[in-house]
This record gives C-alpha cells, structure tokens and sequence, in this order.
C-alpha cells in the first residue's frame, strides 16, 4: 500500500525522499490562485519517477455554484490541472466537493457537476482521473455529508468519476468513521485515495483544521481501520513538515504492517 504526504510542490521527490513516501501530492499552482499550471522543467522526472504522484486542485475552484463567476473559470481551471497533472503522470486530481451559497438550490449545484464532466466529455474528457474529495463543513456542501454525496453521485455516476475520502474532513463534518468506508463505497462504489489526517476539530464541529494522526479528536486507529477497508493509496496532510509527516508515515506503515516497497 503506497502511503505518502501532501509536500511543498518545488521539489516532490526531494520531500518525498525525506519522509520515506513512496507518494506525493502537491499543488500546480497558488492553490488561492485562478492562475493555470505552468509547465513544469522536472515533468520527465517525475513521470518517470517510481514515487506515486498526485495533484491538488486549487481551492478557489467550486464548480457547484450557481454564481457564473466562480463556476465558469473553475471549469476552466479544473481542466487546465487535469492538462497540466497528465504532463507529470498524476494518477489523479483531487478536487473539493464544492458547494451552493446559502438559499440556493443544492440540486443545481449537483447538476452543475454533471455539466462539468459533460461538456469535458465533449473535448475529450479530463487527462487524468479526477477525484472529487469529501469537505468538513458549510451548511450547503456537495460532498460533506453521505446525503449529499449520494445526491451527486446521482448527478455524475454516468461519467468515470472518482473519490477521495478524507477523514479529518469526514470526522469534522458530522460523519462516523466506524463503517465509513462501506456507507461511502455503497454510493460511489470505489475510494481512489485515502486523506490520513486527525482533525483538531470536534465531531460535527464544521472545521477544516487538520492534525497529526497521534494528535486531535480522533482515534488514529479509526483511521488506520479506514485505511484498511478502504484498500486505497494514502496521502497524509498534516502538520509538522518533513519531521511530523514522516512520523505519521512510519506509524500508518507500523499500524498496517506494510514495508516500504524497494524502490
Ligand atoms: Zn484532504
């Protein structure tokens, strides 16, 4: 089971090469930033490089909402890092389940999914698999709670749509991770990637504040028991930079007796 860190997008190897991962995710651009990816000079490396890559999408994107002015250039933006991911071989894109502002119809934001992948399906489709990743909190989310998810798992189920499940967001929005795994994979029938974090957050508390797995308000073996089920890669997002990720590494590795394969 590949376990690996969210790190500073500079060097991905080198970060990677100092927790001891054998993944990384990383960031194409200011991930608060409309800007697309520019290309990048170690694009060769790192699709060749044996360490498993995956690519966040910015967090400005929210392709739900009904405002035209955030959802036009999301789509835009969503694209060009599925584009700009293909070039470093990314197994994926992760993307925020995104959300509708407060008095607007949740339906129409998960309609506003299915339009993203159907007009990508006209040019060709995303270059590589986009994962849509589960959120801590608002009242008007797409992917916080099961319901919600369900709903637009309804609205994109037609297209090869995958998920990333994290569970300090899970935790934090309300949902038991007891089970999780099950309830989750009844609705979207796969996990792709598996966000290992402890949350500083309480139970329901709604916050997106991650925490290392030894830390916070979960218990690290509910999210060890996660990751098992779930039989997906694993990207740890936590604090503490190459030292405290590491350490949440070697435990998850300990945890689920797995070696870090030979490289
Ligand atoms: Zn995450």
């Amino acid at each position: 089971m590949r376990i690996g860190a969210h790190v500073d997008s500079t060097d991905p190897l080198a970060e990677a090469a100092a927790r001891e991962a054998d993944a990384v995710q990383f960031f194409l651009s200011d991930p608060q930033g409309w800007k697309a990816p520019a290309p990048r000079e170690d694009a060769e490396r790192l699709r060749d490089a044996e360490t498993e890559i995956y690519v966040h999408a910015p967090y400005v994107i929210n392709v739900a909402t009904l405002n035209n002015r955030i959802r036009i250039p999301s789509r835009k933006l969503l694209l060009s890092h599925a584009t700009a991911a293909a070039t470093v071989g990314a197994k994926g894109l992760i993307v925020h389940g995104g959300h509708v502002n407060a008095g607007d119809d949740l339906a129409v934001g998960f309609d506003n999914w299915r339009k993203t992948f159907a007009y990508a399906a006209e040019s060709g489709g995303f270059a590589v698999p986009v994962l849509i990743e589960n959120t801590a909190g608002g009242d008007n989310a797409c992917a916080r709670r099961l319901d919600a998810l369900a709903r637009l798992w309804d609205a994109v189920g037609e297209f090869e749509v995958g998920f990333c499940l994290d569970t300090c967001h899970a935790h934090a929005g309300g949902e038991e991770l007891l089970g999780l795994v099950d309830r989750v994979k009844a609705i979207t029938g796969r996990i792709d990637l598996v966000h290992a974090n402890n949350s500083k957050g309480a139970f329901g508390s709604g916050q997106d504040r991650h925490d290392n797995l030894g830390g916070g308000t979960i218990d690290p073996e509910l999210v060890v028991a996660v990751i098992r089920a779930a039989g997906a890669p694993v990207i740890v997002e936590t604090p503490g930079g190459a030292t405290g990720q590491a350490a949440d590494i070697a435990f998850l590795r300990e945890q689920l007796g797995t070696e870090r394969p030979a490289a």
